[in-house]
């Protein structure tokens, strides 16, 4: 590319330029593209073919062609406001082409000056008048003016930032942009091209037959891009794995039974020996793998994941026993305060009794309460502490932790799980001051959202995996069934039927985000905010409910109710006192009624995946058949349609998680939403694994033997994100 001034732009802006590029320039910000690489690795959603040209007389009705010619006049018309009407001639034929301006500017009239020759691009329409173009793009160009080579890029844009602005600027930063080859030659499968020849071919390809391999991410190019963007990953993690290598935990091993215990079991045995069920061989398994980690000195990185209902917190409850019973305190927290709730009502059901003490941290405990609980954690008394992201917020001190357990952690953002472990090493720094070796507590993530395998070995290098595939017994199936909203009336009849029977059901709203309260922000769903329509929703079906059985009691609950108020509902419904409960997504969570068979979910389209398969948990916990009704407002986008089938064709969380990656993709799912930038731009799971593999293998190698490249690698591709990998 010859380096001289600045191209002009191929045709003039269509409006007055604002002050001097200060607009741009900000878009461009925006989009997040600030240096020369950002800039080059901005790809072109399509491309335009502007290399070849057709004469007048070829051109059909709706083809979107390049035309050439010379005007041969133009006037402004006088319409309902004025029309700048240019007609062009090629000399081939008799036929003409009109243009149709229905805006323009003083630049239009002096480029269409009879006799110029231009360049125009656009779609062709057979109107009543002839040939005819609206708004096509155009260039003033001269009769030996070359054709383009390659074809022309079009990129990913805002209203602020025109294709002509960034096409220049990312041509300009493909040339300055650092892309020197870091990989050593041996890394690189044969045929690839270089990262700087990848990148020139996807912004300006050859008008040859690439197009469709260039679609279709099989060429070189691509394959070189999505590999390099692999490679970083896996470095990311690598690097992380090593440096959770270098650091100490606290040996947290049941101590010998009879020496240390003449009086008998451990905390954790005689847990194990009051539980009112046995553990199922796959709540053994987990339980197994989560001991033999604490027990070495190596921190703790586990994620722990099983469906909704398959007896997570049991086997948390278990591991915490472990951490106590070596004189550790534990530390439990859930992303939001119900949840939290329902977790310190088991464990102080299981534990309390075995003389345990919990400590309760939420942020809507405040002043005396609070300063009272954060004692009994500063000073040890509180060997278990269960919360909110109280439990890691500013002033909170624990005497001992050696075991962190989060709850659900993909609905806490990547960010918070980042000041999590800080906070969770914080402890080790100060135990460093006191001149006792650095330790870092042991960390066990849970999550019903599984996350698939290839996303995990992406995502999670870092992270040894737990798998509960196996529910208690006695659980019934639920048969989930698709109703449109016309149908309401089948529905209600529907729950009549059941409660005559003696059995019970949820009516469940959206009003999504309310389980969040003011300081409680974890990033939870992604659902639009809750809106005081909403909650008249839920208030009118609760209304309409009540009216049409008469003879039944009909509960209502939702987040804005206060925390008595709600027990009293909950305990009403759980007694069997009332019929049918209306709520919002408050029971997501914590409910256990075996008598509900019957679950009736309005606007299911404006829930997410995974929120439907946990509301969906809350029945098929008794011996009677459950039925799951997904009543939903029409239209429905695809989206909506893909997503609510997938929920009547599968009860399999796994599955359903494997769908939702596969209609929303990894970012959504692992919340790298927050970070605004999904991890993976190029790159896709299903599609890419063997690149996947070859890019773990050469990271492993990278790092063994040129250790330089790879910092160089991941500084290019990840900048400021390198922490993110780690969350
Ligand atoms: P989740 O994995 O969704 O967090 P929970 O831990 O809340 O599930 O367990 C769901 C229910 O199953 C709870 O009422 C729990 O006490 C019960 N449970 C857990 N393990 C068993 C088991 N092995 N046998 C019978 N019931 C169990
Ligand atoms: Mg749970």
């Amino acid at each position: 590319m010859p380096s001289a001034p600045a191209p002009k732009p191929p045709h003039p802006a269509p409006a007055p330029a604002p002050a001097p590029e200060s607009g741009p320039r900000r878009a461009m910000r925006r989009l997040g593209l600030e240096t020369d690489v950002d800039l080059a690795l901005h790809l072109p959603l399509r491309y335009e073919d502007e290399t070849r040209l057709t004469p007048i007389a070829q051109a059909r009705d709706g083809d979107l062609v390049q035309i050439e010619g010379t005007v041969l006049d133009a006037r402004v018309e006088q319409r309902s406001r004025p029309q700048l009407v240019v007609r062009l001639g090629d000399g081939e034929g008799k036929s003409d082409l009109v243009l149709r301006f229905l805006h323009f500017y003083p630049s239009h009239r002096k480029a269409f000056a009879p006799g110029e020759r231009v360049r125009v691009r656009g779609e062709v329409r057979g109107g009543f008048f002839g040939r005819e173009m609206v708004h096509p793009t155009f260039k003033v160009v001269r009769a030996d003016t070359p054709l383009p080579q390659t074809l022309t890029p079009v990129y990913p844009s805002s209203a602020q930032l025109p294709q002509a602005y960034l096409r220049k600027a990312i041509a300009s930063a493909l040339q300055f942009a650092r892309l020197d080859e870091v990989l050593p030659p041996a890394l690189v499968p044969a045929g690839w091209p270089s990262l700087r020849q990848a990148l020139l071919t996807l912004h300006h390809p050859p008008a040859d037959a690439t197009a469709a391999a260039l679609a279709d991410g099989s060429h070189p190019a691509w394959q070189r891009l999505k590999f390099e963007e692999l490679l970083a990953q896996q470095l990311a993690q690598q690097l992380a794995r090593e440096e959770r290598a270098a650091l100490r935990a606290p040996r947290l091993a049941a101590p010998p039974r009879a020496k240390a215990r003449p009086a008998g079991a451990s905390l954790h045995d005689r847990l194990l020996a009051t539980l009112p069920f046995h553990l199922t061989a796959a709540q053994q398994r987990v339980a197994h793998e989560i001991a033999a980690d604490m027990a070495t000195e190596r921190p703790m990185h586990r994620l722990l994941q099983g469906d909704v209902g398959c007896g997570k917190t049991v086997v948390a409850a278990l591991a915490a026993a472990i951490a106590i019973d070596a004189g550790w305190q534990c530390a439990l927290m859930a992303p939001t305060e119900i949840l939290a709730e329902q977790h310190l009502r088991k464990l102080v059901q299981w534990l309390e009794p075995l003389g345990v003490q919990v400590a309760w941290l939420t942020g809507s405990r405040r002043g005396k309460a609070r300063e009272r609980m954060r004692a009994l954690v500063a000073s040890g008394e509180a060997a278990l502490v269960v919360g909110t992201q109280a439990v890691i917020q500013e002033g909170v001190q624990f005497a001992r932790l050696g075991l962190g357990i989060v709850d659900e952690q993909h609905r806490f953002g990547v960010a918070q799980r980042l000041a999590l472990r800080r906070k969770l090493g914080e402890g080790a720094q100060a135990d460093a001051a006191r001149g006792a070796p650095a330790l870092e507590p042991h960390l066990l993530m849970m999550t019903a959202t599984p996350i698939p395998r290839t996303l995990a070995m992406t995502y999670f290098a870092d992270l040894d995996l737990s798998t509960i595939d196996e529910l208690p017994p006695g659980r019934s199936p639920i048969v989930t069934k698709l109703f449109a909203q016309p149908r309401r009336d089948d529905v209600i009849a529907r729950i009549g039927d059941e409660i005559a029977l003696g059995r019970q059901a949820y009516w469940v709203c959206p009003l999504i985000d309310e389980s969040t309260s003011a300081d409680d922000s974890a990033d939870t769903e992604p659902a639009p905010r809750a809106g005081a329509a909403d909650l008249r929703n839920v208030i009118a079906t609760h209304r309409e409910l009540s009216e049409a059985f008469p003879g039944h009691a009909v509960g209502l609950l939702h987040g804005r109710l206060r925390a008595a108020e709600k027990a009293a509902v909950m305990s009403a419904f759980a007694s069997g006192a009332t019929s049918v409960l209306v709520a919002t997504t408050v029971i997501e969570v914590g409910v256990d009624v075996p008598n509900a068979s019957l679950m009736v979910v309005e606007h299911a389209e404006r829930f997410g995946l995974a929120q439907l398969h946990q509301l969906r948990g809350r029945i098929g916990r008794g011996s009677v058949a459950s039925v799951c009704v997904l009543l939903y407002g029409s239209p429905l986008s695809e989206l909506g349609k893909a997503r609510l089938k997938a929920m009547s064709q599968t009860q399999d969380g796994f599955e359903i998680a494997r769908l939702d990656l596969q209609i929303r993709g990894p970012g959504e799912i692992i919340g790298t939403r927050q970070s605004g930038d999904a991890l993976l731009r190029f790159a896709d799971l299903d599609e890419d694994g063997d690149l996947l593999r070859q890019a773990r293998h050469a990271a492993g190698e990278l790092l063994a033997h040129d250790r330089p490249a790879a910092l160089k690698h991941l500084q290019r591709w990840l900048r400021g994100r390198l922490d993110f990998a780690k969350a």
